[in-house]
């Protein structure tokens, strides 16, 4: 009789049941039993820093999940282990004599190193299958550097060249109709110390075996539910955020969108305004395409969709706006997501940082990164210039004095979500644009307020905008009151997260400092009591940022450091 197969799905990227390659996969051995697992990796819980929102964002994402999922087997929900998952999944394979392992492949960071010893560990018990299957992004981010050459792609063009020969992204699957149940999710003694998975008490640093230990008492949760936990139990305060997890809220905000095939067929990135929050100007869908709540392939076809109806439903009207086009439209932005997962995928896990990315030109930044020799970064890393490390921490808290930086950093923090351009403002004003204070600083901030933060795109887009990599033209620099004037004389984005500030005439609300003091008086707010005075001559200091990083362009070292290093102390 042939062998029952018994699947262990491993939810990480993708926490859905539409559109999913790697579910598919799964379904499609026909097994008998499906344990659809959670694995609650300590480098994410304890080690990363996640602010309240995207904490929040999950674990509503995983609530929606694992409603799907009874939906579809009423015996079914997301069975949440508390283990690192190099330690659990070899584990669990073992103690419920799984056949498959099955997940959506996850090529970014630190993501593929953990994977890969997962594997090693499970191959090594014997019996095992894996698969691991592409579906977090349109085009397989391997196949696209394989068609580059082994090189990142560093345009859009490049992506695009590399990517062409590669098949097109397919029609989104449909969820699916049932699922098999899991089977009987007693533990046993399978993660008793004397039977610990292969290497286990070996392999992993001290760190991570205090937490394996402190895991063992709790592997399926307090009550042995395998249940989600709150954030109450996490010991995190509630989130800020009005933004609402899960893949059935991805939908309804797709659907919602797409209504308006106007608005689909002629979005044009540059002229969406920053300022607008309810509702803001783009889809904010990126949080579920990031958690995988929503398909990128979905996006893409619902968008593709509504641009068809769109042409079509206008004819020959000549006097009808024509659809935009990439890299503008939403398609376009898609494309830029694709541009960065290959662009990390060929550079690797060095690619959140200066040293050793090979892509990431060399520039003095203020605060940068402190390293040891092993390469490993220094936490705590030395401080730098205190000035610098103040008008760092004001940068952070949104107290620079500029409300249009202040207004983005705040909606940031309460948010978790802010404009593409809004990260263009405050990325830069920290700093080729002002402060001149290193990207890494800042990315540190994003990863831990965002709840879309991706190690892809964030890295490179903060790259690009700090003219690291990607993108050159340092000297167009952001003004702190002439960008956003473009889109709203009348500051509302200000006006509400700086509540301060709600008073002052739309004349002084990018620039309350220069408003004579009857005026801040009328206003109820004092410049340099009730709100701060600007940290820095934002003119001055775009001039000396400017030359400055026209020097290292001159010198021209790309994440060379032990090479500017040595060069700095022959000089000395
Ligand atoms: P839309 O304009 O509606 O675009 C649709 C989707 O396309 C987005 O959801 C996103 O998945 C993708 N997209 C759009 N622009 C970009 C881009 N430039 N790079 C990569 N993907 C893009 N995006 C993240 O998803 N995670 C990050 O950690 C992140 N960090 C960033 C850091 C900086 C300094 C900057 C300048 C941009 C960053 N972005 C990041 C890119 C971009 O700002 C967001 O993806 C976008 O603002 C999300 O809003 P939206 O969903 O309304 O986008």
């Amino acid at each position: 009789m042939a062998k029952a197969t018994r699947v262990l799905y491993w939810f990480r990227t993708d926490l859905r049941v539409h559109d999913s390659p790697a579910l598919h996969a799964a379904l499609a051995l026909n097994p008998e039993v499906l344990y659809p697992v959670w694995t609650w990796d300590p480098e994410y819980v304890f080690s990363h820093r996640v602010g309240v929102n995207r904490f929040n964002f999950l674990l509503e994402s995983m609530h929606d999940l694992s409603a799907a999922l009874t939906t579809r087997s009423p015996e079914s929900r997301l069975l949440v282990v508390r283990a690192p998952p190099q330690m659990a999944i070899p584990a669990l394979c073992r103690q419920w004599k799984i056949t498959h392992l099955v997940y959506e492949r996850d090529t970014a960071g630190y993501a593929a190193i953990r994977d890969s010893e997962v594997v090693k560990r499970v191959r090594a018990l014997g019996g095992t299958e894996v698969l691991a299957v592409h579906g977090h992004t349109l085009y397989d981010p391997q196949r696209v550097v394989a068609a580059n050459h082994g090189k990142p792609t560093m345009s859009l063009a490049s992506w695009r060249k590399a990517a062409q020969g590669l098949p097109e992204p397919e029609r989104p699957l449909p969820p699916p109709e049932k699922l098999p149940p899991p089977g009987d999710t007693d533990l046993g003694d399978a993660f008793t110390r004397k039977n610990q998975p292969i290497g286990c008490d070996t392999d992993l640093n001290e760190d991570t075996r205090e937490t394996e230990l402190h895991c063992y008492d709790h592997i399926a949760g307090p009550n042995n539910e395998f249940a989600i936990p709150s954030m109450d139990e996490l010991g995190l305060p509630p989130a800020t955020t009005s933004i609402y997890g899960g893949e059935t809220e991805a939908l309804r905000r797709l659907d919602a969108y797409c209504r308006d095939k106007v608005r689909v067929a002629t979005f044009a990135k540059p002229k969406t305004s920053p300022a607008e929050f309810d509702p803001p100007a783009t889809t904010l869908l990126s949080p579920y395409l990031k958690f995988g709540c929503l398909s990128s392939r979905e996006f893409l076809w619902r968008v593709r969709d509504a641009v068809d109806e769109y042409v079509k439903s206008n004819g020959d009207a000549k006097k009808s706006k024509p659809a935009s086009k990439p890299p503008e439209n939403l398609e376009g932005q898609l494309l830029f997501r694709e541009m960065y997962y290959a662009a990390e995928c060929a550079q690797g896990i060095n690619f959140g940082q200066v040293r050793g990315n090979s892509i990431c030109r060399f520039i003095d930044w203020k605060l940068p990164n402190q390293y040891a020799a092993d390469g490993s970064k220094l936490v705590p890393r030395p401080r730098g210039n205190a000035v610098d490390e103040e008008r760092f921490q004001s940068w952070k808290e949104g107290k620079t004095g500029f409300p249009w930086i202040d207004a983005i950093m705040r909606q940031l923090r309460l948010e978790g979500w802010i404009h593409h351009l809004a990260r263009h403002s405050v990325a830069c004003f920290l700093t080729r644009g002002q402060c001149y204070i290193s990207w890494e600083r800042g990315a540190e901030v994003f990863d831990e307020l965002l709840i879309d933060w991706d190690p892809c795109s964030n890295a490179g887009n903060w790259m690009w905008l700090s003219c690291s990599a990607f993108f050159s033209s340092y000297y167009r620099v952001y003004g702190v009151k002439s960008f956003p004037e473009k889109f709203d004389k009348t500051g509302k984005l200000v006006r509400k997260f700086c509540p301060e500030l709600a008073k002052f005439p739309d004349k002084y609300i990018y620039a309350p400092h220069t408003a004579p003091i009857d005026v801040q008086k009328k206003a109820g707010c004092i410049i340099g009591r009730d709100y701060p005075m600007p940290i820095l001559d934002d003119k001055l200091e775009k001039e000396r940022c400017i030359s400055r990083i026209k020097m290292a362009y001159k010198k021209g070292y790309h994440g060379d450091h032990e090479a500017v290093l040595s060069e700095r102390a022959t000089a000395e």
